[in-house]
């Protein structure tokens, strides 16, 4: 569904992204790891087309998305939660859902809403509350319920664990596997390996801008390497 190709990312003459190639098969889930200033976060605004590669490719349902608009991307069917949410935070709830349903026909948005506020019943019953008002918690369902608005086939996420209570980050994975599912293809970015390898069909993990293992999510659970510098020994 998804193929990175060796792409290189520079901020200005800083090499971010050093040679990096991945995939995302449909139907999975897949998680990048790495402690912080890895590059996770580059590798998904380069997907979504927000940093433009030096060199590198990048294909998605089979056409190559390397120089395509970040808007266009959106239209044909990659959304990315980004990092700290990026809400409307005077809008309500239901404007915001309602903004991230742009690419779609208008007679589709009712039905969509319908989805979200059955995956995310609290959004439902706040729906009139602006969006600056919401939990962290709350903001970060509703950072996830925008971009299903959408439809998307990948939805790519940027650590939503961030900043939430345990018992949140658990109802958020929850989530996550329940749209999965559902149908939605999966590439989430997270600093909580250990969550996100329970949930993830595969894993790679970024060190200073380069892939330095990959595997299975029970794989990389389960190795000594992984445990002594991610998951706490
Ligand atoms: P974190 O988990 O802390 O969010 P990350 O793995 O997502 O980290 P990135 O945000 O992708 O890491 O950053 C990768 C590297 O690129 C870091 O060294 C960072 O300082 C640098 N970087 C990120 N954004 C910029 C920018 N706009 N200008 C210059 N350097 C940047």
């Amino acid at each position: 569904m998804l193929k990175v190709d060796n792409i290189n990312v520079f901020y200005g003459a800083i090499h971010a992204i050093k040679g990096i190639s991945l995939e995302v098969n449909e139907g999975e889930i897949v998680t990048l790891i790495g402690a912080n200033g890895a590059g996770k976060s580059t590798v998904l605004k380069t997907i979504s087309g927000l940093l433009r590669t030096k060199t590198g490719g990048i294909n998605f349902l089979g056409k190559d998305i390397t120089s395509t608009l970040p808007h266009k991307i959106v239209e044909r069917g990659l959304a990315h939660v980004p990092e700290g949410r990026r809400i409307f935070l005077q809008m309500t709830v239901q404007e915001n859902l309602e903004m991230g349903a742009y690419t779609r026909p208008s007679g589709d948005i009712e039905a969509e809403l319908e989805k979200v506020y059955v995956l995310f019943p609290r959004l439902l019953e706040r729906r009139r509350q602006v969006a600056g008002t919401l939990s962290g918690g709350e903001q970060q369902m509703l950072a996830i319920g925008r971009a299903l608005m959408s439809k998307p086939k990948l939805l790519m996420l940027d650590e939503p664990s961030m900043g939430l209570a345990p018992i949140l980050v658990e109802q958020i994975f929850t989530i996550i596997q329940e749209m999965n599912k559902a149908g939605t293809t999966v590439l989430l970015v997270e600093q909580n390996a250990q969550m996100a390898l329970s949930i993830a069909d595969r894993a790679y993990v970024l060190e200073t801008g380069s892939i330095s293992i990959s595997g299975t999510g029970r794989e990389l659970a389960e190795s000594d390497e992984i445990r002594k510098a991610y998951l706490g020994g």
